[in-house]
């Protein structure tokens, strides 16, 4: 396995225009910020102020109008496997099992097929899947899909883990037992991940920062530090300040 889990990202000066019919959208306006390694920033604003689109140029799914994306100093200009990327909407393999699809990356590498085995094997159980390994897409719950998703993200060991609202799809009760598990997971593999939501509560309860969005354009309002010891109750009533702060600078 790799050892190195020391993930810097620099989001510098970045800009993004849409050219559409009606004419152009300014989705981005000169976002910069940084992810130190081993941190756990969520990004947290309206819907439509950006978020999936930083999210896809951070991925390297997207070009910036202008400024770059830095990932350990490298210009980010394409996907890496250097970078889990976890989407809303899992983008599973149909025809591939749990296994199979945690293996993807894996077999993309050329990982010979008995430590690929060993490794899908330790994903599936440190995702919470033990005995769904071969089963199908279709017969899974959408929480169980994401951690599928999540399983084939860490596979191939990226340095960084980069989420989109990966539990924007699945229930309260579901939600909260797989944000327990991501930071068991983020606990475990010390990987930095950069995490998307529109939860205000979701990002108080991971993150050691959150960075707060506004939109039209798309750009960073604050950021605001998150002291607070873990495992976090949303009954603490410092939690709660930092829910009413960070709301309160969306709403401005
Ligand atoms: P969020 O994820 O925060 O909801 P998005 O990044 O999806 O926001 O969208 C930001 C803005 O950019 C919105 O105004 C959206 O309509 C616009 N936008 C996103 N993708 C495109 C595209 N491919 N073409 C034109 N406009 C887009
Ligand atoms: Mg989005």
């Amino acid at each position: 396995m790799n050892e190195r889990h020391d993930a810097r990202v620099r989001v510098e000066g970045v800009d993004k225009r849409y050219e559409t019919k009606q004419g152009p959208v300014q989705a981005l306006r000169d976002i910069t910020f940084d992810v130190d390694p081993g941190e756990f920033v969520c990004i947290v604003g309206p819907s439509g102020c950006g978020k999936t689109t930083l999210f896809r140029i951070i991925a390297g799914l997207e070009d910036a109008t202008s400024g770059s994306v830095y990932l350990n100093g490298t210009a980010v200009t394409e996907p890496s496997p250097d970078m889990g990327v976890v989407f809303q909407e899992y983008h599973l393999f149909p025809w591939r099992t749990v296994r199979g699809n945690a293996a993807f990356g894996l077999e993309k590498q050329g990982v010979p097929a008995a430590e690929r085995r060993e490794r899908v094997d330790h994903l599936v159980d440190l995702v919470g899947l033990e005995g769904f390994g071969d089963s199908y897409p279709k017969a899974l719950s959408g929480g169980m899909k994401q951690r599928v998703a999540i399983a084939r993200a860490l596979a191939v060991d990226p340095d960084l883990l980069l989420m989109d609202e990966p539990f924007g799809a699945v229930d309260a009760q579901t939600k909260e037992m797989l944000q327990d598990e991501l930071l068991d997971i983020w606990q475990e593999t010390g990987k930095t991940i950069l995490f998307v939501t529109h939860d205000v509560e979701e990002a108080v309860k991971l993150s050691d920062r959150v960075i707060v969005m506004a939109k039209e354009p798309g750009r960073v309002r604050e950021t605001v530090d998150i002291d607070l010891p873990r495992p976090r109750s949303r009954a603490d009533p410092e939690f709660g300040d930092y829910y009413e702060h960070v709301l309160d600078r969306i709403r401005n």
